[in-house]
Parts: C-alpha cells; structure tokens; sequence
C-alpha cells in the first residue's frame, strides 16, 4: 500500500497515519518528524530548515525531494509507506509522481482529511496541557470536568508555543495557497479519495480504512 495523506496541520493526519502504520507494518514518513529530527541535531539541514519552520513557512521544494528520494531509497518503504506531510506543493506531487514512476512504484492512493477551518482552528488554539497532569486538554471540547480536575489539583492550562493564534494562522494560509492544489492534483488523476475528520479517533480511523478498501479507478490497494 502507497499513500499519502493530505490534510491541513490539525486534521489528524500524524495520529491516523500512526495507526495505519501499526495495522499495516509499513511505515509513516514524516516530512515534518524528519525536519524535526534535523534540526535538533544541528546538521547544515537542520540550521536551514529551523527558521522557515519557525516562522511556519515552507521549506524549498528542491530540499524536500531530497529527503523524500533518500528516506524513499530505504528497505522498510519497499513494500509501502503512508506518506504524512508531504507532498505540500503542486511541485513536490510532480516530484513525487516522477520518482514513482522511475521506481515502478506508482501511487495508490492519496487520502484527504477534510475539516472545517472552524474546528481545525479551535482544535489546535485551545489545545493545552495540564501542568499538574501532563494531560492533553482542549478549552474548547475538553468536559468542563476534566478542565476543573486540572485546575482543582493546582494545575495551570499550558499552551505549546507553535499552537499561538498568529502561527497558526500563518500555517493555515500556508495550507490553502499551497497546499491545497496538490488536492485537485490527485482528483485529475482519479486518486483522490476524501474522508471526514471531524470525529473520534476512532470513528476516523474507520472512515480511512474504509476508503483505502473501497476499489478506486486505478489499481487495487492490496499491501
Ligand atoms: P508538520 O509537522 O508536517 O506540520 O511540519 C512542520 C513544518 O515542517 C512545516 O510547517 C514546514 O515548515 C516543514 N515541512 C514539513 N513537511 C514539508 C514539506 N513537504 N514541504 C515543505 N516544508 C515542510
């Protein structure tokens, strides 16, 4: 199985595409994960990398089909990977497509995570953590319970310091000027298949499932 999840930031794609790495054993490539893994040890990448991340911009299309091509060259993505995160641009799809192509190992399928701009943005500007706790809480659709559970215990609600309103903001924008072409890239191409994920992780991890077993218009999804 070859796919990508597309998804704005706070769609679910990581938390889905962890999922279906454990049931499947093929693994999640993550564009976001490896930058990240860059950055912090200090490489030419990493220095590169962490201020367009920082200020929630992307990184050069010329930069991530090298990372994609090498991680893509490794034993574990021969038998299938679910891409998470990338392609991010009309021309990482090109790139994508073109490297698939000379490795014989075209796309099955590319699944959209689709929400609504007014959750997503309420998902990730009231996420916090319980300082007391370490529990993951949401100002917004946490119960009132366990937000006063945290607060009766002496605890503070934390916000991460990339879930602030103005970055998120950006990485939004981001998202639809860029990103969202790559959606009416897979739709030409009959690929495209698209789920709801508004719901419980669970009832979204169904909704993916049964989409992926669905018969598309291009081969079988058969691993
Ligand atoms: P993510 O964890 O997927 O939200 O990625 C975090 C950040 O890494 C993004 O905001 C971008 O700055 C950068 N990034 C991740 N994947 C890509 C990509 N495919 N193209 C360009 N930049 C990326």
């Amino acid at each position: 199985m070859r796919i990508v999840l597309l998804g704005a930031p706070g769609s679910g794609k990581g938390t889905q595409a962890k999922r279906l790495m454990e049931k499947h054993g093929i693994p999640q490539i993550s564009t976001g994960d490896i930058l990240r893994a860059a950055v912090a040890s200090g490489s030419e990448l990493g220095r590169k990398a962490k201020a367009v991340m920082d200020a929630g911009q992307l990184v050069s299309d010329e930069i991530m089909l090298g990372i994609i091509s090498e991680r893509l060259d490794q034993p574990d993505a021969a038998n299938g990977f679910i891409l998470d995160g990338f392609p991010r641009t009309e021309q990482q799809a090109q790139d994508l497509e073109a490297l698939l192509e000379r490795k014989g190992q075209p796309l099955d399928a590319a699944v959209l995570m689709d929400i609504d701009f007014d959750v997503l943005t309420k998902r990730l500007t009231g996420r916090r953590t319980c300082s007391k706790t370490g529990k993951l809480l949401n100002i917004y659709f946490s119960p009132k319970e366990e937000i006063e559970a945290c607060l009766q215990a002496g605890g503070e609600l934390v916000q991460r310091e990339d879930d602030r309103e103005e970055t998120i903001a950006k990485r939004l924008e981001v998202y639809r000027s860029q990103t969202e072409p790559v959606i009416a890239f897979y739709r030409a191409r009959g690929k495209l298949r698209t789920i709801d994920a508004d719901g419980s992780m669970d009832e979204v991890t169904e909704r993916l499932e049964a989409a992926l077993a669905a018969p598309g218009r291009g081969s079988g999804l058969g691993s």
